[in-house]
Order: C-alpha cells, then sequence, then structure tokens
C-alpha cells in the first residue's frame, strides 16, 4: 500500500499567523518539512482521503495527486472538515451543471454527522449530495469492514471520544493503523496486532523535560508515553508521528532528535507534509 501523509499539522499547525517564535520563523523561510498544514492522509489504491483540512486544494495540488473517489471523515471537528468544499471543486462541472464524474463515496459515523451538522457545516455534505448530486454518503460504525478492492479499512470506535481510528490493510497481509485524534483511553483492538506501521497523534509528553513544560492536555487525550505502550501491545514496526503542533516549540529536527533520545527502544519518526509512506 502505499500513502502520502499530505498534511502533518494539528489544530495549529507552524507557522501559525502573527506568531515570530523560532519555530513559525523558520517554517514560513524554509518551508516543508518545518512548515505543516492539516492532518490529512491520501491512500493510492483507494483513492481514499482520511479528513479534508482546510489546505486541501493545496495540498492536492502539491502532490500532484489527480483522483479522490472516497473519503473518510474520522469526526466533525473543523480542523478535520473544513475543506469539504473541495468535493464541488473535485467532481461538479459549473459549465454543464452536472456532475463530472461517478459520486464521491464520503464515509461518517451517524453520531459524527449529527455533531457536524448541529456545530459546524455539516448540512454542506446534504447539499452536495441531494442537490449538486456529487457525493454520495455512507454511514459506518464501529468494526464495520469498509471495503475498497484490495484495500479494506476497519474504522474501531473510540468510545471515549465517540472518534475513531482505523486498521488498514491490503491482501498481502500489510497493516497500517492510523489514530490521527481524539485519542483519549485508546483501546488496541487485537486487530492492530504486527502492524506495520502506527500513524499517531502527537500527545503530550508526560516528560516535561521534553518541549513546552506548561503543556498538560490529559483531560481531552492520552500522553505520548501511553501511545508508545499501545504501539508495544500492537507490537508495532514502526511509529510515525502526526497532527504536530505549533505550541509545543519544537521543529521537525528536534522533535525527532528527542524522540530518539528519550525513546530508544521504539523505531519512531515525526511525519512532514508529503511524506510517502510505502507499507
Ligand atoms: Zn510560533
Ligand atoms: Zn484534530
Amino acid at each position: 500500500m502505499k500513502f502520502n501523509m499530505l498534511g502533518s499539522g494539528g489544530v495549529v499547525p507552524p507557522p501559525r499567523p502573527g506568531c515570530n517564535c523560532k519555530v513559525c520563523k523558520e517554517a514560513r523561510e524554509k518551508g516543508i518539512p518545518y512548515y505543516r498544514t492539516g492532518t490529512c492522509l491520501y491512500n493510492y489504491e483507494a483513492k481514499l482521503l482520511f479528513d479534508v483540512p482546510e489546505e486541501i486544494r493545496q495540498q492536492l495540488n502539491r502532490e500532484n495527486i489527480n483522483e479522490v473517489r472516497n473519503v473518510i471523515l474520522t469526526h466533525w471537528h473543523p480542523d478535520h472538515t473544513l475543506g469539504l468544499r473541495i468535493l464541488e471543486q473535485l467532481n461538479f462541472d459549473f459549465v454543464n451543471q452536472k456532475p463530472f464524474n461517478e459520486l464521491i463515496n464520503v464515509f461518517i459515523s451517524h453520531f459524527q454527522l449529527e455533531m457536524f451538522k448541529k456545530l459546524s457545516c455539516g448540512s454542506f455534505l446534504d447539499f452536495y449530495e441531494k442537490q449538486r448530486g456529487i457525493i454520495r454518503i455512507k454511514i459506518f460504525k464501529g468494526y464495520d469492514i469498509l471495503d475498497f478492492g484490495s484495500v479494506k479499512v476497519e474504522p474501531v470506535l473510540i468510545e471515549h471520544t465517540k472518534g475513531f481510528y482505523f486498521i488498514i490493510t491490503d491482501n498481502r497481509g500489510r497493516k497500517l493503523v492510523y489514530a490521527p485524534c481524539e485519542y483519549k483511553n485508546l483501546k488496541v483492538h487485537e486487530n492492530c496486532k504486527n502492524a506495520d506501521i502506527f500513524i499517531a497523534h502527537h500527545l503530550f509528553f508526560e516528560d516535561k523535560s521534553i518541549g513546552n513544560p506548561n503543556i498538560d492536555w490529559s483531560n481531552e487525550e492520552d500522553s505520548f508515553e501511553q501511545m508508545l505502550q499501545h504501539a508495544k501491545e500492537m507490537n508495532a514496526k514502526k511509529i510515525i508521528i502526526t497532527h504536530i503542533e505549533e505550541m509545543f516549540g519544537l521543529n521537525h529536527d528536534e522533535l525527532n532528535k528527542t524522540v530518539k533520545e528519550k525513546c530508544p527502544d521504539f523505531n519512531i519518526e515525526f511525519g512532514y507534509d508529503g511524506m510517502i509512506i510505502e507499507v
């Protein structure tokens, strides 16, 4: 399987407009890998996007990705969904007033769709499905198997947040586990065992010698150290970090150097925009 980490940034990716800290300045001056955009992962075989941050148009153009047939929304939060208007640009022919191609499948859970409509711009989806006729909404539940031919995706419900993480497999038995957000009280499903790659949310460090010592998000998420235990339970061969925040105050090289020093038992790397991941 081949993946592209279109966006490796979190809710506030560096550079943050108006911020002149060293991480933001460097990101502005040097670009990728220091410059990050919102969390997004693309799978080439299934022509599948996980989430659509607001920079999705630039992300697809930057990586020369021409086709999107499927979209999975991991949850409704704005940093994961505000690029949905891309569906119109991808599949509506404004000259002839009809779709360019077959409908794009948009997968979301019932609860997340309700929240998306209640608290954000989820009614876009109805407009695109019923009036523009460019998408098909597909509701999934935890443990459904979403079948994309050679690639299968199993969403696993995270009870505490009602978000999901995903076990992605192919017919050669390769396995990637994707847990980009809503990572709290995560339980490792037995189907995660022997994951080739575990892509995990950039969680806060319990070890306060790493990065900004004032960050403690334990009410909302598990810690980096707990994530390492999950990787151990999965027997994951490699960990790649995504959803990386500006406020930790560390640049791409510092993040990688720190985890190498602090977690010598793990094969772990911070992701970056445009990172190609082959499993
Ligand atoms: Zn900054
Ligand atoms: Zn998020």
